[in-house]
């Protein structure tokens, strides 16, 4: 810490703390009339206004809400080139496919690492701006074992939540030898990208990756100190979901074809279901049926999934709306998916809350209440934003 300076942001109408010891006892945890004292980089204190102990700065919210920092646990953003003509083609008319990703592959390949670095860096700030303080990012369009390894070196200059997803397709040099490009993902590649990255994922879908083989890939990444997240049970039911609860995966992601057994496995285990609805949004797919998954006990995460192909948008806001409008989530559960669910999924605890001991990553609304987020879709709400305890927005 390099400063003991304290600043207290007072007069906060809604603090949305996500403890459920502090203020209403809700999940949210929600402190009215509320302050937050911040020292360095971290949460000291929260309780109401009246009661803030004396500190060195002091900032008043005026009445507004403020939240947790949108930690947003899914996004694809080391890539080059553009693909909205795909994105224009299918809301004229043609079905999603995978094949899209081939696309960006060649893209991010021909690019300079400049070029992707300042991508990543552009992408970023444009979620910190909409009050997004983590994310986790990944490979994926690459698919060679030097342009993965790159992607994760690029990533890993951006945040400390990196994903080697050499297993995103089946790489377009290895179309007729598919088991050939699982044994290059599980050896060279893993080797060369295993230092650079804390997580390994696989896309386990049909035309992508089978359970054998996501098993496999998984199973090798585990044995390289990486632990496992997959893309799971996004375009129609399959194995993905059992599989990442089979093998403790922090999270299975896009949870949208589930039966009665991925409801159970997910609420039984520590799995968390993340839910992408920029996603189905982007592709006009059916939604995922969180309350589904609510029932069921499972944990929800809300993430943007952020890549050219499927879901091109980098706002939690905005996924935040689209759960509570078109997967029946309330806005309290949708806020605390979007930040607590997000913190679950990386498997962090000092994210994602406002409380004492935490890092200071908070969102000040412009709005009197976090419910606004859905509520006031599409409208600019995030008015300043602290990571870390420094004020970025
Ligand atoms: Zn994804």
């Amino acid at each position: 810490m390099t400063t003991t300076a304290t600043t207290a942001l007072t007069h906060i109408a809604n603090l949305v703390t996500n403890d459920p010891s502090l203020g209403d006892g809700t999940p949210l945890g929600l402190i009215r009339d509320a302050a937050v004292v911040i020292d360095g980089d971290r949460v000291v204190w929260t309780g109401e206004s009246s009661k803030a102990p004396a500190t060195d700065n002091a900032v008043d919210a005026g009445g507004r809400a403020v939240v947790p920092g949108f930690v947003d646990s899914h996004s694809h953003l080391v890539f080059a080139g553009d693909r909205t003509a795909e994105f224009n083609a299918r809301m004229s008319g043609r079905p999603y496919s995978a094949g899209g990703i081939r696309t960006t592959v060649a893209a991010t390949r021909a690019a300079s690492d400049d070029e992707l670095s300042a991508n990543v860096a552009r992408y970023l700030d444009e979620a910190l701006r909409q009050g997004t303080t983590t994310f986790e990012t990944k490979s994926g369009y690459g698919l060679t074992v030097e342009d993965e390894a790159r992607a994760l070196r690029i990533a890993a200059r951006h945040t400390d939540e990196v994903t080697f997803l050499g297993a995103h397709i089946v790489s377009p040099d290895y179309t007729d030898d598919p088991a050939g490009y699982v044994d290059l993902v599980t050896g060279p590649m893993l080797d060369a990208c295993a230092p650079h990255a804390r997580w390994i994922d696989v896309f386990c879908e049909r035309g992508a990756f089978d359970e054998d083989q996501a098993r496999t890939i998984l199973t090798a990444g585990l044995a390289k100190g990486l632990h496992p997240r997959v893309h799971a049970n996004q375009l129609g039911h399959g194995p993905g979901v059992r599989l990442a609860v089979e093998l403790d995966a922090a999270s299975a992601d896009h949870c949208t074809h589930l039966d009665d057994a991925d409801l159970d496995a997910l609420g039984q285990g520590s799995t968390v279901a993340t839910l992408l609805p920029g996603a189905e949004f982007s592709t006009r797919a059916a939604w995922p049926d969180a309350r589904r998954l609510l029932g069921a006990g499972a944990t929800v995460a809300l993430s943007t999934d952020c890549n050219p192909g499927s879901s091109f948008t980098s706002s939690m806001p905005f996924c935040v709306a689209l759960a509570v409008r078109d997967m029946g989530m309330t806005p309290d559960e949708a806020v605390w998916s979007a930040t607590a669910g997000g913190a679950a999924a990386l498997r962090r605890t000092d994210i994602g809350r406002i409380t004492p001991g935490g890092r200071a990553d908070l969102v000040l609304l412009d709005a009197p209440s976090h419910v606004h987020l859905a509520y006031r879709p599409g409208v600019p709400l995030i008015r300043a934003v602290w990571r870390a305890g420094e004020r970025v927005v």
